[in-house]
């Protein structure tokens, strides 16, 4: 018998489906067509709704692997979301606009987040669990600080592989460039940069996060000019979160040594 061959004579059909089965890639109705046709028996369900069942399953499974993977894919430094952020502790942050966000349509959009604050304000907490809400909803999302995003294009550059990585840095939906403005970059650097958010512009969504205020990225870029053209791509469509507030480090630190002296 050929191996595609339908037969109802088979003398073991569990082997000859099970192989069926992995070659079609549904792993998930190999591991549960038995138990579900026991509890559809039971349950008094009709084939359709049984095979409906198992193509549920089949989807469901699949879909929470590849959120797994865009996470993983990702990188973020830890896999944070929204759900442990404590807006009241950064009252110039507008809660309603950030919970917006994370449904994601900017994504679809192409729009661009600036979050703009002081250290320890919860920049790289917010951009995460936006990041992790684009990767729910099966968007590709890489998270990169700046210094960490130069040096990789210097690397490239280098081994002149740097169009390759352009490249797969164009096809992320969203870009979170964390951390811009701790270190001043070197001027090819800031070229660099500038070219990854220039190839972005109005075809994939990029999230900054910086400690400078706008009138100080100059300092970080070297040129006036340079961070005049980015600034007008980036700024084009775009949300500003205002983080002020003080450090919730600091301040978490300061409640845990109140409580020992107390
Ligand atoms: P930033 O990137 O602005 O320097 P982080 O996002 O790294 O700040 O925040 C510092 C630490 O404090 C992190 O562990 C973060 O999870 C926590 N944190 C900051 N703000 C909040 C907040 N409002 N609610 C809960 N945790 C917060
Ligand atoms: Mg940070």
């Amino acid at each position: 018998m050929s191996e595609t061959e339908t037969t109802t004579e088979v003398a073991d059909p569990k082997v000859l489906l099970a192989h069926h089965l992995k070659k079609l890639k549904l792993p998930t109705i190999l591991a549960e067509y038995d138990k579900q046709a026991r509890l559809c028996a039971e349950q008094g369900i009709d084939h359709p709704r049984y095979l409906l069942r198992l193509a549920e399953l089949e989807l469901i499974e699949r879909e929470r692997k590849m959120v797994e993977r865009r996470i993983r894919a990702a990188k973020f430094p830890a896999p944070k979301s929204l759900d442990s952020f404590d807006f009241k502790a950064i009252p110039t942050l507008n809660k309603l606009l950030v919970l917006e966000l994370a449904r994601c349509a900017f994504v679809a959009r192409r729009e661009n987040i600036i979050a703009l604050g002081p250290s320890g304000t919860g920049k790289t907490h917010v951009a995460t669990g936006l990041g992790l809400a684009a990767c729910q909803k099966g968007m590709r999302v890489g998270f990169v600080t700046a210094a960490g995003l130069v040096n990789q294009l210097s690397e490239a550059r280098d081994e002149k592989r740097l169009l390759r990585l352009q490249t797969s840095l164009a096809k992320l939906e969203l870009l979170i460039i964390d951390e811009l403005g701790y270190v001043p970059l070197s001027q090819i650097g800031a070229e660099m940069l500038f070219e990854v958010i220039s190839q972005r512009y109005e075809r994939g969504s990029t999230i900054v996060t910086s400690n400078l205020p706008f009138e100080e990225w100059t300092s970080v870029f070297g040129s006036e000019r340079l961070t005049g053209a980015l600034l007008d791509r980036l700024t084009h469509h775009v949300h500003i979160l205002e983080m002020n507030a003080d450090s919730y480090r600091l301040k978490q630190s300061k409640a845990r040594k109140g409580k020992r002296i107390g």
